[in-house]
C-alpha cells in the first residue's frame, strides 16, 4: 500500500491529496507497537484531528487534549467596582466540565490536534530540538518529534495529562518534565532504529507545498463547525448551591447556550487546507488501517 493515497476524484471535484491526519494515525499506531515506554495507548481512545495554524505565525504545533479531567470544583465569576473595589455582582454557580466525544460507539479520552500547514513546515534546522539529535539527523524529523510529544503528554494512568515530578519528589507544576525533551528524542530515536517501514514516514518528508505539488492537496479531519473542537465548557447548577461568602449581589446569569457539550462521528469533516484557509474536502478518503 502506498504511504501517501490519493483522497480520490469526484465527477463534481477535482479534489486529490493526502489525507495527513490518516497518516498520522497510522504512524501513532507503528510508533506505539515500537517504543516501549509508549506501548500502553489505547489508540481506539485517542482522535487525531487537523486544525488551522499559519506558517511563520505564534502558536504550537499540535496539542494533546485530554477529555478525561474531572469537573472541577464549583465555582462562580465576580466584578467589584472599580473605585471602591466592593463587590457589585457575580455569576450563577458553576462547573467546568469536559465534553463527550464518540466516535462509531468508542468513548474518546484523548484529541491530539496538529496545525496545518504549521506542522508541516517545521524542520529541525529551524528548531531548538536539533541540538536533541545527532548531526546529520533530517530536518524532517522534527516532526516525528512532534507527534513522539504529544503521544508522551497521555498518562499511563489515563486521567489527564502525564504528570512529572521535580527533583526535589513534589509534582512538577510544568507539563513538561524536566528532561521531556530529552526523553522524546530518545524515544524517536528508538523507533527509527527499529527499522520502520519507510512508507510509514514518507508523508513527513515534504512540507507543506512540497506536498502540494506531490499530492496536488492536504487533507485532515476536523470537528464542526470549523474551526471549533470540543473544549472545556461551563455548566450551571441545578440547584444552585447558597449565596457564597462575598453575601447577597446580584446575580448576572452564565450564558451557556450554543455551547456544544457532546460529539459523535457526525460532527467531524474532512476539509482540505491551503497556505491560508480550507473548505469541505468533497472526495473523502478511507479510513487509514493501522
Ligand atoms: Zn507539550
Amino acid at each position: 500500500m502506498n504511504a501517501c493515497q490519493p483522497l480520490g476524484r469526484t465527477r463534481h471535484s477535482p479534489l486529490t491529496g493526502v489525507n495527513y491526519t490518516g497518516h498520522i494515525s497510522r504512524l501513532m499506531h507503528d510508533i506505539v507497537a515500537r517504543v516501549p515506554s509508549l506501548n500502553f495507548i489505547d489508540l481506539d481512545r485517542v482522535l487525531v484531528f487537523a486544525r488551522p495554524g499559519r506558517t511563520g505565525a505564534d502558536g504550537p504545533y499540535a496539542s494533546c487534549h485530554c477529555l478525561t479531567l474531572p469537573d472541577s470544583d464549583p465555582g462562580y465569576f465576580f466584578w467589584r467596582d472599580r473605585q471602591s473595589g466592593r463587590i457589585t455582582r457575580r455569576s450563577d454557580w458553576f462547573v467546568t466540565k469536559s465534553p463527550r466525544v464518540a466516535v462509531d460507539g468508542a468513548q474518546i479520552a484523548y484529541l491530539i490536534s496538529f496545525a496545518i500547514p504549521r506542522f508541516c513546515d517545521q524542520s529541525l534546522t529551524r528548531s531548538r530540538k536539533r541540538t536533541l539529535y545527532p548531526e546529520g539527523t533530517p530536518a524532517w524529523v522534527a516532526k516525528l518529534d512532534t507527534v513522539v510529544h504529544e503521544l508522551y503528554h497521555i498518562d499511563p494512568s489515563g486521567a489527564g495529562l502525564r504528570v512529572f515530578e521535580r527533583a526535589d519528589g513534589q509534582p512538577s507544576q510544568s507539563i513538561h518534565g524536566p528532561h521531556f525533551f530529552e526523553e522524546v528524542a530518545a524515544m524517536v530515536q528508538h523507533y527509527l532504529a527499529s527499522a520502520p517501514d519507510h512508507e510509514l514516514l514518507e508523508f513527513l518528508h515534504d512540507d507543506f507545498s512540497g506536498l502540494v505539488a506531490r499530492y496536488g492537496g492536504i487533507a485532515g479531519l476536523t470537528f464542526r463547525p470549523f474551526p471549533s473542537y470540543p473544549r472545556r465548557y461551563r455548566e450551571v447548577l441545578d440547584p444552585q448551591p447558597a449565596a457564597p461568602e462575598i453575601g447577597e449581589v446580584q446575580v448576572t446569569p452564565l450564558d451557556t447556550c450554543g455551547v456544544a457539550t457532546s460529539f459523535c462521528e457526525t460532527d467531524l469533516q474532512m476539509r482540505q487546507f491551503f497556505e491560508s484557509g480550507t473548505r469541505v474536502a468533497p472526495a473523502i478518503a478511507p479510513p487509514i488501517a493501522a
